[in-house]
């Protein structure tokens, strides 16, 4: 699944192209998409409306659109968004695949602007959604989606507080945890325990003052390196041009399973923990 940092890279790399188009036409193929609005409802809500901008909020896309209306797009495991223009370059991003049939078997909506160009979305497993963003998903959003770690409300002590809320969850239970931080997920988890040189699997009442610290900043610059490499393109995640991601050769840990820390020398190992793949090493991380 994509984490904040891909996410990103696909709302920077579509928004441009998309900012000012007019939806003229919605197609729903597969109408669980953008359920719990009925497809009649959803196509007359969206149908000629302009879009604005994009945002993101933790590991979903938020496309504003003209008459104050917003939707909300989560790709979930196997989402992929594609813009096929009249002309010119098609903007990918999402889950990889070789071939991209637009509309193919596995399209469960798109649009067609009013320039003739079109945005498909393809969902191999069908978990990925479209949403249109009321009150009460505004509200969902609000209160139970966790600190984005890139804003200024991600503070050391707001997650000093968390962890002394939760003494005896591990680390990795608190950074894959979305109602309490947005948008981490394993890889970006791992990572920032290695750089921390703590044990992902560590309880939280263990944590020194620096640990936190460190755990705190090193969060921020993984987040932060890996949205300037444009993300890491780990299985179910390539960027928007269709290339993979550039901060697959600065993992430290992730993926390394076997292969020599960058660090010290010994091997990477990796357990399950937090019902994941967590990868670290025996050397650096205690
Ligand atoms: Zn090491």
């Amino acid at each position: 699944m994509p984490e904040l940092p891909e996410v990103e890279t696909i709302k920077r790399e579509l928004a441009k192209t998309l900012k000012g188009k007019v939806i003229s036409q919605v197609t729903i193929l597969w109408p669980k998409t953008v359920s719990p609005t009925s497809v009649q409802n959803f196509t007359k809500m969206v149908t000629g409306k302009k879009i604005l901008s994009l945002d993101r909020r933790a590991k979903m896309l938020l496309v504003h659109l003209s008459g104050e209306l917003s939707l909300i797009i989560h790709l979930k495991m196997t989402g992929q968004l594609i813009f096929m223009p009249q002309t010119g370059k098609i903007i990918t991003g999402g889950h990889p695949t070789a071939d991209i049939q637009t509309p193919g078997r596995h399209t469960r909506l798109f649009f067609t602007f009013k320039d003739r160009s079109h945005l498909y979305f393809n969902d191999l497993r069908k978990f990925g959604w479209f949403k249109i963003l009321d009150d009460k998903l505004k509200k969902y959003i609000d209160t139970e989606i966790g600190l984005e770690p890139l804003s200024k409300t991600f503070t050391i002590a707001n997650l000093k507080k968390i962890f002394t809320k939760y003494p005896n969850r591990t680390i990795k239970q608190i950074l894959l945890d979305q109602h309490l931080l947005a948008g981490i997920g394993n890889i970006y988890a791992d990572e920032s325990a290695f750089l921390s040189s703590v044990l992902p699997m560590r309880k939280t009442k263990t944590l020194t003052n620096k640990e936190i610290r460190d755990l705190h900043q090193n969060i921020i610059n993984v987040l932060k390196f890996s949205i300037k490499k444009k993300g890491t393109s780990a299985k179910n995640y390539v960027r928007s041009n269709g290339e993979k991601g550039g901060f697959v050769p600065h993992l430290m840990v992730y993926g390394r399973k076997g292969e020599a820390c960058k660090r010290c020398g010994l091997s990477i190992i990796k357990t399950k923990h937090a019902g994941r793949g967590t990868h670290y090493c025996p050397g650096c991380q205690k």
